[in-house]
């Protein structure tokens, strides 16, 4: 779960994670569900650029095929 956020978190634009959930849908397969803060004014396009390469991160990190993520606007 740790090694989720942080390496969400490493992902430039990431401002923080929330609501983070896991469980196991089966022998080696694991859902994952998050929320990621960006920038309140990030262009669409920058925050599903941002999205992708933190579902590309964790995948790869976790090992999971469902990840979904939903991106949060903040204000800094
Ligand atoms: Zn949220």
């Amino acid at each position: 779960m740790e090694k989720v956020e942080i390496k969400a978190k490493s992902v430039k634009g990431v401002l923080g994670v929330h609501d983070l959930i896991a469980e196991y849908g089966g022998p080696n397969i694991v859902h994952t569900g998050f929320h990621i803060e960006v920038a309140k004014g990030t262009p669409i396009e920058e925050a599903d650029r941002i999205a992708e390469e933190v579902k590309e991160r964790v995948s790869r990190e976790t090992g999971c095929q469902h990840c979904v993520i939903h991106v949060d606007p903040v204000k800094i």
